[in-house]
């Protein structure tokens, strides 16, 4: 590293620091940044600097949006009775994706995990009870991974919800265990849609 010009040197720090990029890769990426056009390396800096300063939380499910209450909890298409709950961004796009699901979101940001010192409070799971206390909701789908973590959030939830008088529903995984819900294809996570179970 003390080989390269400063400026150089902190463009590799910063590109080791992403998730899967080692120290190898973040020195071609940054020759690779380096070797761009200025128009689009400045492209490149302006979409990061867009991105963090356009898209939050959305206050109702907590999904990533650029506008609040985000497009799904906006719309008079949906079903606002059903609340699917899922542990990613990412998830939502797969359960968009199976065209099966017409109900609303709720985004946990992780699961709960006691190995890493993750616990309830660290995942939007009083922003779910707060959701439900102020809507009329129906049924609660639990999406969350079939990994433990996943498989206890879901079971935290259940128990937190089913006093409330809320039906509570975990899918049917037929997807392999430890398996995440954003790798899933459409067929699979439309049969684990349809199959959910009461719990
Ligand atoms: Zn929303």
């Amino acid at each position: 590293m003390e080989y390269f010009p400063i400026p150089v040197a902190k463009l590799i720090e910063e590109f080791s620091k992403l998730p899967g990029v080692g120290k190898k890769t973040a020195q071609r990426l940054a020759f690779h940044v380096l070797d761009m056009e200025n128009e689009e390396a400045n492209s490149l800096a302006n979409s990061i600097i867009s991105a963090k300063k356009n898209i939050r939380y959305c206050s109702v499910c907590s999904n990533l949006t650029d506008r609040d209450p985000c497009i799904i909890c906006s719309s008079k298409k949906r079903n606002r009775e059903v609340i699917c709950v899922i542990e990613d961004p990412r998830d939502m796009v797969a359960m968009e994706r199976t065209k099966e699901f017409n109900g609303l979101y709720h985004v946990l940001h992780g699961s709960i995990s006691p190995m890493e010192g993750i616990g309830p409070e660290d995942i939007k799971i009083k922003e779910l009870l707060q959701r439900i206390q102020h809507d009329t909701v129906e049924e609660v789908i639990l999406a969350t991974n079939s990994t433990i973590e996943g498989e206890a959030t879901a079971m935290y939830i259940s128990k937190l919800l089913k006093p409330m008088g809320i039906k509570v529903t975990r899918i049917a995984y037929g997807l392999p265990v430890g398996g995440d819900l954003e790798y899933a294809d459409e067929v699979t996570l439309s049969k684990a849609l349809e199959g959910r179970r009461e719990i």
